[in-house]
């Protein structure tokens, strides 16, 4: 089960390129529909040798051959793309073949117009389209047309005159032939177009995968894996427009780890940067649905909180200042690390961002003054 899945995907799977996904369906569903071609024909045919008291392969014969060349010519195009790698090359070989030869062919030996077979040329034209771009698609479409045309006047031309070349069937077995050749070509038309649009949408999918890949990364910091100066700046700018729609409170906490560059100094730079993804996951834990954690410098980082007055935003500081405290981030390390805050919330006084963003600097400014380890907001009673 595990060895199919694995052919299956080598077959059909993402790696490959639409087009060679494409050739190895209709090359080895060509010959699947084939098969079930030959069984709807023989069966006519059979009907048709009984009716008239001849043996099978008088009247069956040069048909039946053709439907076993059509098999062997599907899975030879097939083998040929897998061992020569050369998909252009398998795929014109395959609609030439079909279109100038075999469908023309099983329409002269297996029921000419009296037949289903017609149809089957529309399915030679569906797989040029779907097969070939461009230039040599249009090129192809046209000459398969006329071919198929010149196919239709040489048999109303020579059709009746050329009896044994030209199996006419009679009227009462049209319809069965017709309703089988219909069910083939129905069935096999109605799979192909819907495994390319399963084609299309999975690539959609993935395409729109990547894209949401894409835009994470360019607004994420990749040390910290906390956003970026520039999606905060963005977000803090949608929260003031928010904030004058509905009033709604907004702050943001602005925080710096203290002596840090002593931590670099005393235990490296890895080290260093271990505090750095610590320090970014306490405050990732301590966030609620639209709070929002920035690394805004080396060491700043910015916890944006719409929805929240300041005396929460202090509080909340509060909590991620002591937990700070209490975690260890490396092993290496032999003492508490610690950080300082500011807090500020957005009043219209702000007439930008960066206006709002100093607030709090300032804030964390005089926490680092008054002896680091603390948060400073508004209501702070040793506040400048
Ligand atoms: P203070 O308590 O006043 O904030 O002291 P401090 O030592 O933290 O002061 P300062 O802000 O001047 O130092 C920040 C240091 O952070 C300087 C820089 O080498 C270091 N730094 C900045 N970005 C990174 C980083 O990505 N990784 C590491 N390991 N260190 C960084
Ligand atoms: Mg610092
Ligand atoms: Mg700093």
């Amino acid at each position: 089960m595990e060895k199919l899945k694995n052919t299956a995907l080598s077959l059909f799977g993402n790696q490959l390129g639409l087009h060679e996904r494409f050739f190895n369906f209709a090359s080895l569903g060509g010959a699947a529909a084939t098969v079930l071609a030959t069984v709807a024909s023989g069966i006519s045919i059979a009907r048709y040798a009984k009716q008239i008291g001849v043996p099978f392969w008088t009247v069956g014969g040069p048909g039946m051959i053709i439907c076993f060349t059509c098999i062997l010519f599907f899975l030879l195009t097939f083998a040929i793309f897998h061992i020569t790698k050369k998909l252009n090359f398998a795929i014109m070989l395959c609609l030439i073949g079909l279109n100038f030869v075999l469908f023309p062919g099983l329409f002269m030996t297996v029921g000419g117009i009296g037949s289903g077979m017609p149809i089957y040329f529309v399915m030679g034209l569906v797989f040029t389209v779907l097969m070939l771009d461009t230039k040599p698609m249009i090129f192809m479409f046209i000459i398969e047309s006329i071919w198929y045309v010149l196919v239709f006047v040489f048999s109303a031309k020579y059709g009746e005159t050329v009896n044994d070349v030209f199996f006419i069937m009679p009227y009462n077995l049209m319809y069965l032939d017709e309703a089988m050749d219909f069910f083939t070509v129905g069935i096999s038309t109605s799979v192909l177009v819907k495994v390319l649009a399963l084609c299309f949408e999975y690539q959609q999918r993935r395409t729109n995968e990547l894209l949401k890949q894409l835009e994470e990364l360019s607004v994420k910091d990749p040390l910290s894996g906390a956003y970026n100066r520039r999606f905060l700046l963005r977000y803090i700018e949608s929260g003031i427009e928010k904030h004058k729609e509905t009033r709604a409170p907004l702050s943001i906490i602005m925080f710096d780890i203290d002596k840090f560059k002593r931590v670099n100094d005393d235990f490296g730079h890895l080290v260093g940067d271990d505090v750095i993804k610590g320090f970014s996951e306490v405050l990732l834990q301590s966030c609620r649905n639209y709070d929002v954690v920035a690394r805004y410098g080396g060491e700043e980082f910015i916890l944006v909180m719409p929805g929240a007055s300041e005396e929460t935003a202090f509080a909340r500081a509060e909590q991620i200042r002591a937990k700070v405290e209490t975690t260890s981030f490396s092993d290496e390390i032999d003492r508490p690390v610690t950080v300082s805050g500011g807090v500020a919330a957005y009043s219209t006084a702000f007439n930008t961002v960066e206006e709002f963003i100093a607030a709090a600097d300032e804030h964390l400014y005089t926490a680092k003054e008054t002896g680091r380890n603390r948060i400073i907001w508004r209501g702070s009673s040793d506040k400048r």
